[in-house]
């Protein structure tokens, strides 16, 4: 199993239930977790303690996901930082747009709790990043 101690991960998520779970289930399974609730806070926490991961919410307020997206991927400090996009109702096209925005990888909600585990796991587990979506 790829190490998850020592690992910190970002939350972007509006809904305070969903904040909630991920962060009950993702420290739960050993990774430190930061919130954030709109898009504009999410890039601010994000240069702040760059995280290991950012899990991304794309219907934000404030600033949505793709948007915050764009700007972390554009900035020296947080570019390296692999961005999963949270979508409900993904329309065709979407996808194509969450991946040129600069996400790593999709999740789509709701989610399998083990198969969501085992992709976050996953991402720690690949030394050379590689999209498993295209
Ligand atoms: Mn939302």
């Amino acid at each position: 199993m790829p190490e998850t101690k020592n690992k910190t991960i970002l939350i972007v998520e509006d809904e305070p239930q969903n904040r909630k779970l991920f962060r009950d289930i993702l420290e739960f399974n050993g990774y430190a977790v930061i919130e954030a609730s709109d898009g504009r806070q999410g890039v601010m926490l994000a240069k702040e303690h760059v995280p290991d991961l950012i899990l991304m919410d794309m219907q934000l307020p404030v600033m949505d996901g793709m948007e915050a997206t764009r700007i972390l991927q554009q900035d020296e400090q947080t570019k390296g930082i692999n961005i999963v996009a949270l979508t409900a109702n993904v329309m065709p096209g979407d996808k194509d747009k969450i991946m040129e925005a600069g996400c790593y990888d999709f999740i789509a909600k709701p989610f399998r709790l083990h198969e969501f585990l085992h992709k976050i796991a996953g991402y720690f587990g690949r030394s050379h990043p590689k999209s498993p979506t295209k």
